[in-house]
């Protein structure tokens, strides 16, 4: 058994009682005045009958309150569920009663979302925001100065629940363990001294990967409700940022800001990306515009195995997620499951000390995404198909539910995708195959435009089907405001292919 990561807050509170932990537009919060409040949260959650590894849900924008609240259900030793508020409101209630929380703290915005199901569920509420929707936090609190319980953790135990993202199907609750989160914290890429800007929603592990290491290694996080290209610049030259946990959409956006540059971002020392394709064009300019590294992870909340990319150290591997992270194993497997030759492309499968314990409730679904080595070794599939060039470097192509099989031949979207964004009028492009009776399967665009650059949609596909392989061609392309992407700015090509209607009908 050991501790959990409340515990090194508390060490910090003890010895930088009076520096900023966390930061958001209406408060700041010292590490004393964290650790108080995150006492205060343990020993009303032990109060309500909340015991050790037991579930306690939150569902809420994130604010200093979220962000305390998270680590005092740590505190209590307790598995956090952070929902995400994007979620319906049935989902909502399957993903409560999944988790078995007793405690859910929701607001205003929330409550209002849930109206029409909130007689379904069965946790106390608590409003983080003071509003009626539950008890409000300020009076659900354990007195001022109340001490909680401390428990030693198991390290395989549970840390939190995070419903998957839900880009390619219904959401699984993925546990989580402390060893997980300790190896996450460990690797050492957040600095005593860091400002960190957290600017996706704090339910997804994106962020938590950001957020925790920040706090646990006694930096301050500057947490934001929402991601606004002006306000991010502004709070970064503000609070003199050193990190940034972004994802790549965002990049584009604060690279496509006609007053980027007049930010003085000298501060920063290292952004990060991960969550969904990055182009190496795009890594470029933040490489060229933004002064401090640029590292680029890879990887899931299920966990398994990650990769990383130094780009600032790696300027000619930009097109790849990189190499392996120290102490994680990743193999390429076929359809055979057997590991491919090198050079090969295969299924992404990982294995490091921080992966999940499986999908909660769902052993089906937990074997279902294990693979055992020849050694017998326990691996996770990951979904992703990719390659390892000659120096090591992962480049990936497609999940493996979005390639396409036309007329026998295996098409990579993101092949497709490549060649699309050579074109001068499109922002963002996707590609997925539809149903089609003479190949089985056949490709189509879908693209958003620059405002100001004249461009049709045969034009497009012209210039796409002149630069590929027969085989390859696109029978359609669509052109869209913009493209449907999940809450951490992932494209949802599920929605993409169910909403297509052929031209003809
Ligand atoms: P669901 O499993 O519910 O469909 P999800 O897979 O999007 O959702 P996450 O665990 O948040 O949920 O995301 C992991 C996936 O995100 C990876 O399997 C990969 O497809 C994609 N991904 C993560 N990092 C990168 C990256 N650096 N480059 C490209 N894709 C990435
Ligand atoms: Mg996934």
């Amino acid at each position: 058994d050991f501790g959990t990561l409340a515990d090194v807050i508390r060490a910090h509170a003890v010895e930088q009682a009076g520096k900023p932990a966390l930061v958001d537009a209406r408060r700041t919060l010292t590490y004393g005045e964290l650790d108080a409040l995150m006492d205060r949260v343990a020993a009303a959650l032990q109060r309500d009958g909340v015991g050790k590894a037991e579930v306690v849900a939150i569902c809420a924008t994130t604010s200093v309150e979220y962000a305390a609240v998270f680590l005092g259900i740590l505190r209590a030793a307790a598995i956090v569920a952070p929902l995400a508020p994007s979620s319906t409101p049935e989902s909502l209630v399957i993903q409560l009663k999944d988790s078995g929380a007793k405690v859910f703290f929701l607001d205003a915005q929330l409550a209002q979302h849930m109206a029409g199901v909130m007689d379904e569920v069965e946790a106390i509420r608590v409003s983080l925001d003071g509003s009626d929707a539950g008890a409000p936090l300020e009076r659900w609190l354990a007195p001022e100065g109340a001490k909680p319980q401390l428990h030693e953790v198991d390290p395989d135990q549970g840390f939190n629940i995070i419903y998957s993202s839900g880009t390619t199907g219904a959401p699984k609750g993925i546990v989580q363990p402390h060893r997980m989160r300790w190896g996450q914290v460990r690797r050492g890429v957040y600095p005593a001294d860091a400002v960190t800007m957290i600017s996706t929603p704090l339910y997804s592990n994106t962020t938590l990967v950001s957020f925790l290491p920040t706090l646990s290694n006694g930096g301050a996080a500057v947490l934001m409700p929402k991601f606004d290209v002006k306000q991010f610049l502004e709070l970064s030259e503000k609070h003199r940022a050193t990190h940034a946990m972004l994802v790549p959409v965002q990049y584009r956006r604060l690279m496509e800001y006609p007053e980027f540059d007049r930010y003085d971002l000298s501060s920063y020392q290292m952004k990060f990306a991960t969550s969904a394709p990055f182009s190496a064009e795009l890594k470029r300019q933040v490489l060229d515009r933004w002064p401090g590294g640029l590292t680029e992870f890879y990887g899931m909340t299920e966990g398994g195995g990650s990769c990383y990319l130094q780009a600032h150290l790696h300027p000619d591997k930009l097109h790849t997620v990189g190499t392996p992270l120290p102490g994680h194993d990743i193999r390429l497997i076929g359809e055979d499951g057997k590991e491919v030759a090198q050079g090969e492309i295969g299924e992404v499968v990982g294995r490091s000390g921080a992966m999940m314990v499986g999908y909660h409730n769902q052993p089906g679904k937990t074997s279902e995404a294990e693979w055992y080595s020849p050694e017998g070794l326990r691996y996770i599939r990951t979904g992703d198909v990719g390659r390892f060039d000659e120096d090591g470097f992962l480049t990936l192509m497609d999940r493996k539910k979005d390639m396409i099989i036309s007329g026998g031949f295996n098409i990579y979207p993101s092949d497709l995708e490549a060649e699309l964004a050579q074109h001068p009028a499109v922002v963002e492009a996707a590609v997925v195959g539809v149903p089609s009776q003479a190949w089985g399967e056949t490709p189509v665009a879908f693209v958003a435009l620059k405002a100001g650059v004249p461009a049709t949609a045969e034009e497009i596909k012209a210039f796409v089907n002149g630069r590929v392989g027969k085989t390859q061609r696109l029978a359609d392309v669509q052109i869209v405001e913009s493209l449907p992407r999940s809450h951490i700015g992932k494209v949802l090509k599920r929605e993409l292919r169910d909403g297509y209607r052929t031209p003809a009908g």
